[in-house]
């Protein structure tokens, strides 16, 4: 077993020296990679065309030599220049209302970026790590998902574009694997947050802290019962660069199995905030999921891995980001 707990600055020794291709590294998820990356030791050439990510998630690494940020479409061809040890693709739109506005986007960068990543890493020897989704299993029929759970995914509802985009960016690195013998990982990553999120990307956690920090009540879809995961970004990251240090070529959850109701989740934002305007329902969308719970067997069996960090205290963590951005 590794031990449960590193730390972000300099936890992970095995990629010091290690050049990173980082695709999408400049939104969200991406840029707390980007940062463990660098502050592990290694390079990173983050290639982002900044759809839904910003170059501010990214400026404390500016400075460093070991950083390079470039604004480039990874859906066109995509070369980089020497060795190159890792490819990950984090590159999609990936809150609904994101994908939901841009649906032939997303189809495309979940196809032809996985693509083109792929490609990248065949030709360089380098290991290609896909960040799938949870959105894989659909509305699940079974509660927790394990990865030996297919899904149940409407391919033409409005949630399809994403779901089966990364369907298909599954399979695509599956049959580099197969074919061209391609050294691959594959993260299905459950609800995550945490600092860096967009207040307005349409996620439930933004959505709320927006609210009980304007003093607005939360909106809440349907009657509040369906249920997330939500795991802290810390622990993604942590699990996410394990994946990527072991030899599991197969899919792997990672996500904390804390299950909540969104009416519960709602209540909790009110708590940590310290500030209680209510909830306002509003109609549920299109093929939004009833249940979402990871399996994680997997990663504490094949990654000595398991969520440390409790709903409340990533709550409490996050906090502060949300107050920043929001002035509040
Ligand atoms: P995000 O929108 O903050 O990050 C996505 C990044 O990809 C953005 O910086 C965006 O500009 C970039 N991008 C999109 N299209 C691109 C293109 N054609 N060329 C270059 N860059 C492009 O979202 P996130 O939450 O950080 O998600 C990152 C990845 O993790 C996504 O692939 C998403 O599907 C996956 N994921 C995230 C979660 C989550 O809870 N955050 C859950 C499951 C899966």
């Amino acid at each position: 077993m590794f031990d449960m707990r590193r730390s972000a600055l300099g936890g992970f020794r095995e990629l010091e020296g290690r050049h990173a291709v980082v695709m999408g590294g400049a939104g969200f998820l991406g840029s707390h990679v980007c940062t463990w990356l660098v502050y592990s030791g290694a390079r990173v050439t983050c290639i982002d065309n900044l759809i839904t990510g910003n170059a501010a998630n990214v400026t404390h690494l500016m400075g460093d030599k070991k950083f390079r940020l470039i604004d480039y479409d990874v859906t066109d061809f995509l070369h980089v220049e020497g060795d190159v040890d890792y490819v990950m693709n984090f590159a999609s739109p990936a809150s609904p209302v994101d994908y939901l506005k841009w649906p032939i986007h997303t189809l495309k960068v979940g196809a032809f970026g996985t693509h083109k990543g792929l490609g990248l890493a065949m030709s360089k020897d380098a290991v290609f790590f896909l960040a799938s989704t949870s959105e894989v299993y659909g509305d699940p029929l079974v509660n927790p998902q394990p990865e030996t759970y297919w899904g149940n995914v409407n391919p033409i509802g409005p949630r399809g574009v994403y779901d089966e985009a990364k369907r298909f960016a599954e399979a695509l690195t599956l049959a580099y694997q197969r074919e061209h013998g391609v050294d691959t990982r594959i993260v299905r990553i459950f609800n995550t947050y945490g600092p860096k999120m967009r207040p307005n990307d349409g996620r439930a956690i933004p959505a709320f802290f927006k609210a009980a920090l304007q003093d607005k009540p939360l909106p809440v879809f349907g009657d509040g019962s369906q249920t997330r995961s939500l795991c802290y970004v810390d622990d993604q990251v942590e699990g996410i660069l394990r994946l990527l240090l072991s030899e599991e070529t197969s899919p792997v959850n990672i996500g904390n199995p804390e299950e909540i109701s969104m009416l519960e989740l709602a209540e909790t934002v009110q708590d940590v905030v310290g500030n209680h305007p209510g909830i306002e329902f509003h109609p549920i969308p299109v093929d939004d999921p009833k249940v979402r719970r990871p399996d994680t067997t997997k990663a504490e069996e094949v990654l000595g891995w398991k969520a440390q960090i409790s709903l409340r205290e990533g709550l409490e963590k996050t906090t502060p980001w949300f107050r920043e951005v929001l002035g509040a």
